[in-house]
């Protein structure tokens, strides 16, 4: 017997409706080129985002289209999540900061029809618009003061664009299972692959991101993405937010800018944020100034690659923040798991809430975990066993765009998502690696990001990574690379003696190599895969 409730589809429409309803004063702030302050309303948005959707019609879009957006936070990167979506087209949002050629590749592969730009990316655009033969045409983000010459064909302003359409629209009534988002996972190796959001798991999603044990959303909160809008729709704070009628802070292009993120933070009230390990730890180091505080910061969600234990000790003890310690990919549109306490572990103390601490968290309600081992055999939750990931839950992807049916990674109704990871009792995972990137030492593991996280808590210390190099006794011993703060030149010796009582002998690396900087990945994690190729011809002196 079905029950007898009423069948509305889970669309994003629905946010912004409720929104637009309910919290029409609530406010959005934004900073961009052309506005550096720029400030309006839920109800000025949505009246703006109307008028997009009218002119995507006039543009002759199809349903179904891929848009495409090149863009940073900000409240035009916002209306084109809703006008794109909700007039039933698919809003992909590319990573500008990915080679020419993965650029390339994700554009003619999505096969966008038009694409938003910043205008910080039209040179850039300009030399491969003639590579995308399906792109009927580019619309810059500015004002027509603002509009750059441009050998961009059929270049369009932004706001000229929505000048003369009405702020009326019938949005349609769309199936929830509705494409409303596409992202290119980062495809370290291979091309990259298409991630296809719909409605229903868009939806599920920002519902999932307000509760109290995941980011603790309400209408008095301010909430500022430093994730950018081009990842994995900036962690679904941008639709979470707007449901529950919170005000958005977006900082625009300087997304690692600390000065003008701590600045954001005490001007505008925010009591939200979500980034990267790297960029919160800039955030920490400008800070540490005397006369600077980050008095109206609650929660700061960090994920992407793990946060080391001193960001989060930091965070607490000198500014009251309390870290949400979030994992997940772009295949899980990304939320997987979040640390936050219950109230068993709430009474943790010294050592035991320290490890604690650095746990990934428990599975999102929606999300199911598993490990397995080499026979995919399912592994015991006591904290100590460690196996492949897998997931499946309400926001994890099925098949990645055009190559459906491939199985591969999605076999038997799992993701396997890639990562190596421990889980306890109470449900708490740990991330002991990417399987790629753990050390495989005479049969036992390592976990590079454990000593990752030893060697950054180190006051010498700016930034580091472990990686693992061939040894002709033990297979792989890991070596450390670091990046020293600036000024300081600390030894070999100390650095080597720093591990000790903290990890296991064995795993202490058997030797430092000293770097002015790192290589990144596109979004902003050490990209080991450039590392191993940098350090190819290394060879431990003992061996
Ligand atoms: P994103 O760029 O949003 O992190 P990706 O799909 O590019 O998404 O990368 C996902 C991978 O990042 C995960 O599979 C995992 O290896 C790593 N990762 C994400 N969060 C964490 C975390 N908290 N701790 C350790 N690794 C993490």
């Amino acid at each position: 017997m079905f029950g007898l409730m009423m069948d509305l589809p889970l669309l994003v429409t629905r946010i912004m409706r409720h929104a637009e309803r309910n919290h029409p004063r609530q406010e959005v702030v934004a900073i961009t080129a052309d506005m550096p302050s720029f400030r309006y309303t839920y109800a000025d948005c949505f009246a703006r985002v109307r008028k997009l959707a009218n002119a995507l019609d006039a543009l002759g879009t199809p349903a179904d289209a891929r848009v495409g957006t090149l863009a940073w936070n900000d409240h035009r990167h916002l209306e084109l999540y809703f006008a794109i979506a909700c007039s039933g087209r698919v809003c992909h949002t590319i990573n500008p900061r990915l080679f020419d050629e993965q650029l390339l590749y994700i554009i003619n592969h999505a096969e966008d029809e038009w694409l938003f730009v910043d205008p910080a990316f039209v040179p850039k655009l300009e030399e491969l618009s003639s590579q995308c033969p399906k792109v009927k045409g580019y619309i810059v983000l500015t004002d027509a003061a603002h509009m750059p010459n441009t050998t961009l064909p059929n270049a369009m302003c932004y706001e000229e664009l929505l000048a003369p359409h009405a702020t009326t629209y019938e949005w349609p009534a769309l199936d929830e299972r509705t494409a409303c988002g596409l992202c290119y996972t980062s495809g370290t190796t291979g091309n990259p692959k298409g991630v296809l959001y719909n409605h229903r798991s868009t939806m599920l999603l920002a519902y999932a991101q307000a509760m109290p044990d995941v980011s603790n959303l309400s209408a008095r909160d301010c909430v500022m993405p430093i994730v950018p809008m081009f990842h994995v729709n900036a962690w679904a704070y941008p639709f979470a937010v707007t449901n529950v009628g919170g005000k958005l802070v977006f900082p625009g292009q300087r997304l690692g800018d600390a000065a003008q993120l701590t600045r954001l933070v005490n001007e505008e009230g925010v009591t939200v944020t979500a980034a990267v390990p790297t960029v919160a730890l800039a955030i920490l180091n400008h800070a540490r100034e005397p006369g600077r505080t980050l008095a109206p910061l609650k929660r700061f969600a960090i994920g992407g690659s793990a946060c080391p234990l001193t960001v989060i000790e930091e965070f607490r003890d000198r500014h009251g923040v309390e870290v949400l310690h979030a994992w997940g990919m772009t295949e899980m549109s990304p939320l997987g798991t979040l640390n936050q306490h219950t109230m068993l572990t709430a009474k943790y103390e010294g050592e035991r809430l320290r490890e604690h601490l650095q746990s990934a968290g428990r599975a999102i309600p929606g999300v199911e975990l598993k490990i397995t081992d080499d026979d995919d055999k399912e592994l015991p939750w006591d904290g100590k066993a460690f196996g492949s990931l897998k997931v499946r839950g309400l926001w994890v992807c099925r098949d990645y765009y055009k190559l459906e049916g491939s199985g591969g990674s999605h076999a038997d109704g799992w993701f396997t998502t890639g990562d190596v990871a421990s889980i306890d009792e109470h449900g708490f995972m740990r991330i002991t690696d990417r399987a790629k990137d753990v050390i495989k030492s005479g049969g036992e593991w390592i976990s590079s990001i454990d000593l990752e996280n030893a060697a950054v808590a180190h006051p010498m210390v700016a930034e580091a990574a472990v990686i693992g190099v061939t040894h002709p006794t033990w297979q792989e011993r890991p070596l450390l690379v670091i990046v020293p703060e600036r000024g300081m030149q600390p030894t070999r010796e100390e650095l080597l003696a720093w591990f000790e009582g903290k990890v296991a002998k064995w795993w202490i690396p058997d030797d430092v190599v000293f770097v002015e900087n790192l290589p990144h990945t596109a979004t902003g994690k050490i990209s080991k895969l450039e590392l191993r190729k940098r350090l190819q011809d290394y060879r431990f002196p003992s061996a």
